[in-house]
């Protein structure tokens, strides 16, 4: 009998889970994409696209489909996911292992402004610099929109939609990047302070280590809280480990 594992993805992490567990004999794996990238990179085993509908609509997802174990391998600052995926488990008595890449940390020379949310970021901004390179995500721009003396250069995925600040200028790319390619950003576009999320990996951490040489400063916005009595394993080897006899 084959064990079925739902990987909630969107990350590098959950694409090279999946690829592991699919070459396991007698696991079946789906990973679960919320859509929002229209043309998302190549994944092995099943794949379905959409939300849930909420807590309820994961339960009964896991009891339709036979899930045995889920792995919520989703993006660190997608909290809302990570949250319906320990109750739909706590529901209905199937695993749940959480795989959280670990975030990154300031090293000597580093100028980082800690803060806890897009909105704390923003209201810090006008104090740090003027040409702000923002890097937090297309659906984070509204938390920026009313900052109309500041110049902005967004990098995103996507396109991002209305509101934004008025003085914007869109670099539309996906990680990786590379560190020649992010000093040559910084200067070309006279950054004088980077904004980002504590999102971890290495895929966008050239960023930092440019804006660190070129002696910026740097507003990181922190992560949001595991919810309670969740603990999470930092890769993909140990998500296999944590995950054990469910997926062979
Ligand atoms: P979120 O705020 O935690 O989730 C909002 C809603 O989107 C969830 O309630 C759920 O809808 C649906 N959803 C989210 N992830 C899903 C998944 N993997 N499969 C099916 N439905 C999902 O999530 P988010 O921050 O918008 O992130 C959405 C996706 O983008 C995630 O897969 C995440 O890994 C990826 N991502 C996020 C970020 C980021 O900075 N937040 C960055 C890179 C990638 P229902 O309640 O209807 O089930």
């Amino acid at each position: 009998m084959s064990a079925h594992v739902l990987v909630l993805g969107g990350t590098t992490e959950a694409r090279e889970l999946a690829a592991a567990l699919a070459a396991r004999p007698g696991v079946r794996v789906t990973t679960s994409l919320a859509g929002r990238v229209a043309r998302p990179g190549a994944q092995t085993g099943d794949v379905r696209v959409g939300g849930f509908g909420g807590t309820e609509g994961l339960a009964a997802w896991l009891r339709e489909h036979g899930v045995d174990a889920v792995v919520d391998a989703t993006h660190p600052f997608a909290a809302s996911i990570t949250r319906n995926a320990a109750r739909a488990a706590a529901m209905t008595g199937v695993p749940l292992v959480v795989l959280r890449r670990p975030g990154w940390l300031p090293g000597p020379g580093d100028r980082w402004h800690p803060v806890a949310s897009l909105d704390a970021a923003a209201e810090l901004l006008p104090r740090l610099g003027r040409r702000v390179f923002l890097t937090t995500g297309r659906l984070g721009l509204a938390a920026f929109a009313h900052l109309t003396g500041l110049h902005f250069v967004v990098r995103s995925v996507e396109p991002p939609g209305q509101p934004q600040p008025p003085d914007t200028r869109l670099i539309q790319a996906r990680g990786p990047f590379t560190l020649s390619g992010e000093r040559a950003l910084l200067r070309t576009h006279r950054i004088d302070v980077l904004v980002t999320k504590d999102s971890g990996g290495t895929a966008t951490a050239p960023k930092l280590t440019a804006a660190r040489e070129l002696g910026l400063p740097v507003v990181v916005v922190r992560r949001p809280p595991l919810p309670d009595g969740l603990s999470a394993v930092p890769d993909v080897r140990a998500a296999l480990d944590r995950l054990g006899p469910v997926a062979g």
